[in-house]
């Protein structure tokens, strides 16, 4: 395809798809969403990073006012919240096709409820050695899970290995014996070849990996090594929010919510040579009636978090 300048273009009439009033009306009304819209996009923390628990949809974070007409002058509140797009993905399939999906009772959770969960969460295990450990799989069913998982893959390797080996005996013998042309041979003779070397370098990674995580002084140093940067680039974010998302998205696989249950999903990188391994942890805490008390008590010392209707009239 050529792209042409715009003088050279030549025009050919087409009918309008729509009305030139729908049109025109369309316009007026995005217009008009856009003077008005109140809801604009805002990154919070974890943004893209919050999972449900229930039906594993994606979370989003969404502002509302509202107003306490108890006060001589109102005063208005805002509340971000995490929500489960249960409902929205569910809208966008026909009724027919809903079956798949799970129902969901997730409740939404404060942002802010759930970012103080996953800082206390960083700041008691993640750049704690010992609590860290306590939070791996990997500790718990060291020999079975991990080894005989790899120790499982590597005998399927071997044994389709070794299939290739008898397909490609088995080509040459109908080759010799005529039964099968030279073109055709030679096709399935070279996806057999494929196939044996795709399994080789599968083998030989496998096997890098095996004594990899069995390496103790490998693991141990690769933990280490992760809690002391974690904690000194956990230091120097400081109350910067920036600096914080950064963080998170360095550090968080992801993080699950389901009604009071919060899962913080994470890995350290093993590294030997050139092969990286994953270790993985998860961190579970629930969210207590003591953290919400906490945080509204934070809330009323706090004037700068809260706004009153004047201010919030003239943000907009
Ligand atoms: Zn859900």
């Amino acid at each position: 395809m050529i792209k042409r300048d715009r003088s050279e273009w030549t025009s050919v009439p087409v009918p309008s798809i729509v009305s030139k009033e729908l049109f025109d009306k369309v316009q007026a009304k995005l217009e008009w969403n856009r003077q008005y819209y109140r809801n604009p996009r805002v990154i919070q923390l974890l943004s893209s990073l919050v999972r449900c628990g229930c039906c594993d949809s994606s979370m989003f974070a969404y502002r509302r006012f509202y107003k306490d007409k108890r006060m001589k002058v109102p005063k208005v509140y805002d509340r971000t919240s995490y929500k489960c797009n249960y409902k929205y993905r569910q809208a966008m399939h026909a009724k027919k096709n809903r079956h798949g999906f799970k129902k969901c009772d997730n409740m939404e959770i404060k942002v802010v409820l759930l970012e103080d969960k996953v800082f206390k969460m960083i700041e008691e295990v993640l750049i704690d050695e010992k609590e860290l450990r306590k939070c791996m799989d990997f500790f718990k069913k060291r020999t079975q899970a991990s080894q005989l998982k790899l120790e499982k893959q590597l005998k399927q390797n071997d044994d389709k290995a070794n299939k290739a080996y008898v397909i490609k005996k088995r080509l040459v013998d109908l080759y010799t014996s005529g039964e099968i042309e030279r073109e055709d041979y030679v096709e399935k003779s070279l996806d057999t070849d494929n196939d044996i070397n795709q399994l080789k370098l599968d083998r030989s990674e496998l096997m890098k990996k095996i004594p990899l995580l069995h390496n103790k002084d490998v693991v141990d140093l690769s933990i280490k090594k992760f809690c002391v940067s974690a904690k000194s680039e956990y230091k120097k974010c400081g109350e910067n929010r920036d600096k914080q998302r950064e963080f998170l998205l360095k550090y968080v696989d992801k993080i699950v919510y389901y009604n009071e249950k919060v899962a913080f999903h994470g890995f350290v990188p093993v590294k030997v040579g050139k092969e990286v391994a994953q270790l993985e942890f998860v961190i579970k805490e629930k969210v207590l009636m003591s953290d919400r008390l906490n945080r509204k008590n934070r809330l009323k010392n706090n004037p700068l978090l809260q706004i009153t209707r004047k201010e919030h009239d003239a943000s907009l």
